[in-house]
């Protein structure tokens, strides 16, 4: 028997946020000071480990045939997928593999049967892969409409109310910046969205990483996120859908139950939006980063995130020169904080603080060029971004970085 890697996850005997246990699970925190997991997290030993199982033990591929690796190989990555489900609290057998977000966001995108007319709304804070998809749309007269920010950050809820009103086809909005850090109240969107008919596609990529969430709270109808900012394997993300009302993006096997001359038969459920041989220890992985993330608890990961959010914009606001764009409530951001120093380009700044401090931090647009162009920031900004592992002491030494650089200028 192989032994289930999810009783790996040593239990916590740490008290408090489990902060010493947690970095004991990711050696390659010890490599430099890290803070660009926005971009890109770690996976922290159970799901390397899982992934080593695989290829040392089992590895075969899922739902062909009936021998002993496959059928461990394909309970196991279906596994994966209720894990996933359990973890937004969604139903189990709703959830569709991908590569990443932006494969989830197209696949909705040309998924769905467009008609001269339709009107998708947007936002202004969106990453490249939730508005490229959509402006692709106007070549089927598709129109689009973006809506903007307030001076703080926050989305200017007002503007959406009023577009929304003259009706939607479908909102596809991000519950977290990015660029900027910014939480939009998906809550309400959903409410709203469901009062004037329209679809609400959620760019969650930001959040399900780092904040509790609920699709019993929030009313989408699409959740895409992806599994290497959660703790997964690069090459994997997730497509949750309320009902299996788009087309597959791709046929072929592993999608259909018969095939006959002229004909074929999908699988029941939402496997036959997985066509082809999909990323099989990435799946299985995901669900053990899934254990992981559930073991520390997603309450204590954000109460653990925000606070040190807090004290790197207190810490950086002490400084002339520097300017940080971010929601003044930490209630309404994530632990992305998007910084300038004044006449420094934000890739010399990321540049030193690696070259000088070991601090690796992601410069330039964020994907994010239209909101970059819209707060006048024509080279981008410098972005320091928190993850479960990261240290007050991480803090406080880019804080100390940064306060040096901005003396020398
Ligand atoms: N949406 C948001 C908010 C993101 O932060 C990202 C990645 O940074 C994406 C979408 C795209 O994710 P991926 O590159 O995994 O497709």
């Amino acid at each position: 028997k192989i032994p289930d890697i999810a009783e790996e996850i040593v239990s916590i005997d740490e008290p408090g946020y489990p902060i010493a246990k947690i970095r004991r699970d990711f050696p390659i925190v010890h490599e430099a000071i890290y803070l660009d997991s926005a971009a890109m997290s770690f996976s922290p030993e159970p799901v390397v480990n899982a992934l080593i199982e695989f290829e040392h033990r089992y590895r075969a591929n899922v739902g062909r045939g009936v021998h002993r690796f496959t059928q461990i190989a394909t309970q196991r990555y279906w596994h994966a997928h209720t894990k996933v489900a359990r973890f937004i609290h969604g139903e189990a057998g709703t959830t569709v593999f991908t590569k990443n977000t932006t494969e989830s966001i197209n696949m909705v995108a040309s998924g769905l049967d467009w008609q001269p007319g339709d009107r998708v709304i947007t936002t202004i804070l969106e990453h490249h892969s939730n508005l490229l998809p959509w402006r692709a749309l106007a070549a089927k007269g598709v129109e689009l409409e973006i809506i903007g920010i307030n001076n703080d950050y926050t989305l200017n809820i007002d503007e959406l109310k009023e577009t929304l009103s003259k009706g939607a086809r479908l909102v596809a909005i991000t519950h977290a910046s990015n660029a900027i850090g910014t939480i939009t109240p998906v809550r309400e969107i959903g409410r709203l969205c469901r009062d004037h008919g329209a679809l609400l596609l959620i760019d969650a990529a930001q959040s399900v990483p780092h904040i509790p969430f609920s699709l019993q709270e929030i009313d989408c109808d699409f959740c895409c996120f992806s599994g290497h900012k959660m703790l997964g394997p690069t090459g994997t993300g997730i497509l949750w859908m309320k009902e299996q009302n788009i087309n597959p993006l791709i046929l072929g096997g592993g999608m259909v139950e018969s095939v006959s001359q002229d004909g074929y038969q999908s699988v029941e459920g939402y496997g036959r939006y997985e066509a082809g041989t999909p990323n099989i220890a990435g799946g299985i992985g995901l669900g053990v980063a899934v254990d992981y993330l559930e073991e520390i608890g997603m309450e204590a990961i954000r109460q653990h995130e925000e606070e040190l959010t807090t004290r790197l914009i207190d810490g950086l606001s002490r400084f002339k020169g520097v300017t940080i764009y971010a929601p003044a409530e930490p209630e309404n951001r994530i632990g992305v904080v998007s910084f300038t120093i004044d006449g420094l380009h934000p890739h010399e700044v990321a540049e030193r603080l690696d070259a000088d401090a070991e601090i690796l931090v992601r410069s330039g647009y964020h994907c994010c060029q239209p909101l970059m162009e819209r707060l006048g920031l024509p080279e981008g900004t410098v972005r320091a971004s928190i993850g479960l592992y990261t240290t007050e002491n991480e803090v406080d030494l880019l804080i100390a970085a940064i306060k040096e650089i901005n003396q020398g200028r």
